[in-house]
């Protein structure tokens, strides 16, 4: 049994997959690109626009710190004015506490005296029996006389516990030493409220703190975050690497992936940010890129899979074409094959007889012919049987497929017991030598022939060299002429005809 051919696929079938192979990578690498170029573009814009609002908050902030502190610093020049001693206390809380102290959620002023009492009120003439001796803000000034505004830690205001930032600046005496504080404070409350007007959307957040670390306003409002320290946050020392910048880094009063955006508020000690959560950012461009992803998937799925089909039917195709190819060898084969002897025939032979004489024409060089018939055949197949004859024929055939050196030489059976042998480039008297080589191969079977002479099988043979300028059917009679010869001679010889005009027949 032959072994199954290794199926190839076809070169039209490699290029196709080849190429769509190749269009799918292209789109998938430019999806890919437009994907990484809206992801880009979102964090870039995200980050403008924190920028900006970041710019607002510290104006905002730094606005408000301003103003307030010039209404502590007039408080701080009354109180060392000695005039103000001497006047009337109702005119006096005017002299120190300006109108603008009691506007836009700034608190109440008080003059705090060196043991941290309150001695002047901005909102009560007599002042309320206040004290803050252990207050960071007193301790802190009482400790250095050059604090200039200090800003506070956050606290709650009693009676009604808001949250409150104070800021305060040192009374000292004449000669340097301390005579107490004035302190005031703004409401965490009206900074949320300024805040929330500028917020970027539902999830960013905005807030500012001390350098130290504490909390001072967060926006939206998170009450249990004010007051406590950042400082141990992982990503704090960011803000202090340079005066403004942005970073990603996990949250600390919420635990969740934001843009940091931060900056220093002026000359203060204080830090601005503006925080948008990472997945704010991916909501602005992912939901757009997986849609595309999800389309050029489909586009290049579709055509992988429209590939699939057309490789399969291109490759049914050249399959049914081999089929088809392989059926027409098997016919022309067959066309051309002798069935009993599985020599080829006498079409093969007419065809390979033509074009040897179109080559020797061609090219020059010598052309020879041999036809050999079985010797007493008829009387064979009366003595043995027509199967029997047919049996010694296959056995001639195998003689001559062994003489014939192909595939330059071709052995054919022409009909009936009769064989013909085509030898391009063998001159006549070589010829001969070989039509006397394959009788004597025939006589070698030694099958026995009662009916011929010597008892066994033999076989006569002509032979004629192709001349220029005759036709194919002068060179076979010519050949059939020698055959005819070697019959009339007695057989079992080899007869030739060197040249057709002349009737010498050589043997
Ligand atoms: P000669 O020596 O003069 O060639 O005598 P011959 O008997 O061989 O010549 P003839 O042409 O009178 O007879 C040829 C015989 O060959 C006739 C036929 O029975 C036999 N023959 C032809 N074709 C076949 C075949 O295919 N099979 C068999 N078994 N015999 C065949
Ligand atoms: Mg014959
Ligand atoms: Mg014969």
């Amino acid at each position: 049994m032959h072994p199954r051919p290794r199926r190839r696929r076809s070169a039209a079938s490699r290029t196709l997959a080849g190429s769509i192979v190749a269009v799918t990578l292209v789109i998938g690498a430019a999806s890919g690109l437009m994907v990484m170029q809206m992801r880009r573009s979102a964090w870039e814009q995200v980050g403008r626009v924190s920028q900006n609002l970041l710019e607002s908050v510290e104006h905002m902030i730094d606005r408000n710190i301003e103003l307030y502190d010039l209404s502590l610093e007039a408080a701080v020049d009354g109180l060392r004015n000695p005039d103000a001693d001497g006047i009337a206390p109702d005119l006096r809380q005017l002299v120190l506490f300006d109108r603008s102290a009691t506007a836009n959620g700034l608190g109440a002023i008080l003059a705090l005296d060196a043991q941290g009492r309150a001695f002047a009120d901005s909102t009560a003439v007599v002042p309320r029996p206040l004290g803050f001796p252990e207050a960071d803000f007193f301790l802190v000034h009482k400790a250095l006389d050059n604090a200039g505004l200090y800003i506070g830690k956050p606290f709650r205001l009693m009676p009604d516990g808001r949250w409150v930032i104070p800021l305060s600046r040192r009374l000292s005496y004449a000669d340097g030493a301390f005579a107490g504080v004035v302190v005031g404070t703004i409401d965490i409350g009206y900074f949320n409220a300024l805040f929330g007007r500028l917020s970027l959307g539902d999830q960013s957040r905005i807030g500012f703190f001390r350098e130290s670390g504490e909390l001072l306003v967060r926006s939206p409002v998170m009450e249990g975050a004010i007051g406590r320290s950042l400082a141990s946050a992982p990503h704090f020392r960011h803000f202090l690497e340079a005066r403004a910048g942005q970073f990603v880094a996990v949250g600390y009063t919420e635990a969740i992936e934001g843009l940091f955006t931060y900056s220093r508020i002026g000359n203060r000690p204080l830090i601005a940010t503006v925080v948008v959560p990472t997945q704010a950012i991916a909501d602005l461009w992912l939901p757009r890129a997986m849609a595309i992803v999800a389309l050029v998937s489909v586009l290049c799925g579709g055509m992988i899979a429209l590939t699939l089909v057309l490789q399969r039917e291109l490759e049914r195709r050249s399959r049914a074409e081999e089929r088809a190819v392989a059926a027409n060898h098997d016919l022309a084969r067959l066309a051309h094959t002798d069935g009993l002897t599985g020599l080829p025939n006498r079409r093969h032979f007419d065809e390979a007889f033509l074009r040897a004489r179109e080559r020797m024409a061609r090219e020059g060089g010598a052309l020879s012919l041999v036809l050999l018939d079985a010797d007493r055949f008829k009387r064979y197949n009366d003595t043995y049987g027509h199967l029997a004859g047919d049996e010694v024929l296959r056995a001639v055939a195998r003689v001559l497929a062994r003489q014939v050196r192909e595939p330059e030489e071709t052995a054919c059976r022409i009909g009936g017991e009769e064989f013909a042998v085509l030898l391009p480039g063998v001159s006549g008297a070589a010829a001969v030598a070989r039509a006397e080589r394959i009788r004597l191969a025939v006589a070698r079977l030694q099958i026995p022939h009662v009916g011929n002479e010597g008892g066994t099988v033999t076989a006569s043979l002509g032979v004629a060299e192709a001349v220029a300028g005759e036709t194919g059917g002068q060179c076979f009679s010519a050949a059939d002429a020698a055959l005819y010869e070697a019959k009339r001679q007695g057989r079992n010889r080899v007869a030739a005809q060197p040249d057709h005009e002349d009737a010498a027949w050589v043997a």
